[in-house]
């Protein structure tokens, strides 16, 4: 099968739990926290929880290379707060160890912001600067930058922010991105109808590179192109509607990747799941 498709199912309870959270839901590919997503800090993996996620998830049959850990939304590598920057550098190399620990290929994160008290291109800078620090300190986990919906002074929301960030890495081998369909849409993207699909793709592979894409978010939008809020809806409800969702399950540039559904409605993610399948 070309797609991987699945939902950012709860880990609450333990991480083995997500595994069998997205097996009921039929994905093949899934997201979680690691850690607790609100709090800076967070007790250690044991080593018993280590394993049996390694073991539970080869007996399921995932393959970790569809498996995609979100970071805490507290970690702001791009915070021109001192105090704020190095408790975001801690947790984020955290998160980097966790994914590791748990045999994992990748870490989704939000880039940062700057909270209008430094520049872009600085804020941007910086950032590359703390991904590279937490590359030194890991193995084999790709940081994996998601675009933003451009709420406040989040950067990311532009594919030249990405490209500027992925410039600013020394190892291009573990730095990619996550294209949040909802975000990309508020940041301007208008991918609902087929041009405006053609246009921000296009684009994505000038600016950026689909060799740099490694996840994708599958979500509808509340809110329309470029409102720059940041509100999922669930495929076809929203201001994205179904003819993206399908035109992107028949388009190869999205093979062999996790596809995952951050959709606000859990009820319906096996009957989302069954219907992106169905369009390819
Ligand atoms: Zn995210
Ligand atoms: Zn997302």
């Amino acid at each position: 099968m070309s797609k991987h498709i699945g939902a950012h199912v709860s880990a609450g309870g333990g991480v083995c739990n997500a595994i069998l959270n997205a097996e009921a839901i039929g994905a093949d590919a899934f997201a979680l926290f690691t850690r607790n997503q609100r709090s800076w800090t967070s007790k250690p993996l044991a080593q018993p929880e280590v394993h049996a996620f390694r073991d539970l998830l080869a007996e399921r049959g995932f393959d970790p290379a569809f498996v995609l850990p979100h970071d805490s939304y507290l970690i702001n590598l791009g915070s021109p707060d001192e105090a704020t920057l190095q408790k975001s550098r801690a947790a984020f190399l955290d998160e980097m160890s966790r994914a590791q620990q748990l045999g994992l290929r990748l870490l989704n994160f939000h880039p940062g912001s700057h909270l209008n008290r430094m520049g872009e291109e600085e804020c941007l800078d910086q950032i590359a600067r703390e991904i590279n620090l937490a590359l030194e300190q890991t193995e084999g986990v790709t940081a994996v930058i998601e675009n933003t919906a451009g709420q406040g002074s989040n950067l990311g929301w532009r594919f030249e922010h990405l490209a500027r960030i992925i410039e600013g890495v020394e190892n291009k081998s573990r730095v990619g991105v996550c294209i949040d369909t909802c975000h990309a849409m508020a940041a301007g993207y208008d991918i609902s109808t087929e041009m405006g699909y053609n246009f921000t793709f296009d684009e994505f592979e000038r600016v950026v590179g689909f060799r740099y894409l490694r996840a994708m978010h599958l979500n509808d939008s509340k809110k329309g192109a470029g409102s720059h809020v940041d509100r999922h809806e669930s495929l076809g409800l929203g201001a994205i509607g179904q003819d993206c969702f399908a035109r992107l399950m028949r388009d190869a540039r999205f093979d062999g990747i996790p596809l995952i559904l951050e959709t606000p409605d859990p009820i319906r993610w096996p009957d989302e799941i069954k219907w992106l399948r169905s369009q390819q």
